[in-house]
């Protein structure tokens, strides 16, 4: 501080300021806190003690109580030490370990330290940091005894930081997994199509057989039916993608809506030793309901079809429940469930758990973000509760509209 000046008007060409006028002027040192404070930093001057956490602030700037959630003069080295979470140096030569980098400011190696901290307040909020500091020299003795700096709160910085590299990642996941869908695209769609044309050219021959022909007409429809489903999910995702899909108003009687999808999946249930089952708790009148038709049986579709294309054996069992203004749907099965670290992830498009050659099931992983986008359009939200071994069940809500 021995270089602070005091800049001489031009009228005071040549003469110092008087040392009485000096006298009513604020002491440099506090008119730099401030001047560190209203710039939104926390000064602050730490004497080391014998150990690390023993040492003892003689200068702490009140801003440490938005910091850290304590006042300064409350706030100690040892309590400063046990709220560290993280530290991350900002350069090469400083190290992460805070009793390191003492060392190597009392030896003079390093001659600042900079380093990103996170807090972690005592009420258990928690907080990045910057600490910003210089060694705090005893000229008498030429020894280091302290350090002195200035703490900022960098927590939005480090927050949008955060979110932008989270978002650049789900952009790069997200990249790659439609390069991975598209490579893939030939094979999904060729394998169905070679099976149909191959029976379609086989069924001629079993005139005499009705029951291979019957067999033949099955597999036909199955991987029809599949070919269909992939061009319709593709189709609806790029629809969705550019904003273009729209919500007309059906009439629509839910009961018939279950029993119709109901239908659809109890022979592949029942061929893989599955129960299905659906529970309409309503009357028929009660369920007249006013909805998108295409777009409320696509989600039970997609639900209810992976409940069964994952679940071996056991149950699958779907319904509603009317609550309030809004109908609670859901789809529950016994399959292999999902474990937590893909909760996120699934409602991604094309993100499928299972992938590449340990894949066992058929699939465009565009199901969940298609039911996902389709119930958000209706007014409702959809999520689900899953842990491996345990089976999942889907919720989604609708807002409950019925036919005047
Ligand atoms: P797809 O079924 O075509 O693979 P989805 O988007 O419908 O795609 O589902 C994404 C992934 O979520 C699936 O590949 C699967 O790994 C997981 N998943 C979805 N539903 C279930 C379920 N009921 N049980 C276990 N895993 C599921």
């Amino acid at each position: 501080m021995s270089d602070i000046r005091v800049l001489k008007s031009a009228g005071d060409q040549g003469k110092s300021i008087s040392e009485d006028a000096n006298k009513h002027i604020e002491n440099s040192e506090t008119l730099f806190c401030r001047a560190i404070e209203n710039a939104g930093g926390v000064p602050f001057q730490l004497i080391f003690g014998q150990r690390m956490g023993e040492g003892y602030f003689t200068k702490m700037g009140a801003g440490i109580k938005q910091l850290s959630g304590v006042a300064p003069e409350e706030f100690t080295e040892q309590l400063f030490q046990s709220m560290i979470e993280e530290v991350v140096p900002l350069s090469d030569d400083i190290p992460a370990d805070l009793l390191e980098a003492r060392k190597k400011l009392i030896s003079g190696e390093l001659k600042s330290y900079k380093a990103e901290i996170l807090l972690r307040a005592p009420g258990g909020e928690k907080r990045w940091i910057l600490d910003s500091s210089l060694p705090l020299r005893d000229e008498s003795r030429g020894k280091v005894v302290g350090e002195f700096g200035i703490l900022f709160d960098i927590n939005e910085r480090k927050q949008i930081l955060g979110n932008l590299e989270k978002a650049r990642m789900q952009a790069e996941e997200s990249d790659r997994l439609k390069a991975a869908f598209l490579r893939n695209l030939p094979h999904e769609i060729r394998t169905p199509l070679n099976t149909i044309v191959g029976f379609s050219t086989l069924i001629s021959e079993q005139e005499n057989d009705p029951q291979r022909q019957q067999e033949f007409i099955e597999i036909i429809t199955r991987n029809a039916d599949y070919l269909l489903e992939i061009m319709t999910d593709v189709v609806e995702v790029s629809d969705i993608e550019a904003g273009a899909v729209k919500v007309s108003k059906d009439e629509i009687n839910l009961n018939q809506l279950l029993e119709r999808i109901w239908n659809r999946f109890i022979i592949k249930a029942s061929g893989k030793n599955i129960s299905l089952s659906y529970v309409a708790p309503a009357e028929d009148d009660q369920v007249n309901i006013i909805t998108d038709r295409f777009k409320l049986s696509q989600i039970l579709n997609n639900l209810v079809g992976n409940a069964v294309k994952f679940t071996r054996e056991g149950k699958v069992e779907f319904g509603y429940s009317i609550k309030g203004d809004m109908i609670e749907f859901y789809v529950a099965d016994t399959g292999p469930g999902i474990s937590s670290e893909y909760h996120e992830r699934i409602f991604s498009n094309f993100y499928q758990v299972e992938n590449g050659s340990t894949r066992r099931y058929e699939g465009t992983g565009l199901g969940l973000p298609i039911s996902k986008a389709y119930v958000e359009l209706l007014g409702g939200e959809i999520w689900f509760t899953s842990q491996p071994g345990e089976g999942s069940v889907f919720y989604f809500t609708l807002p409950y509209e019925v036919v005047d």
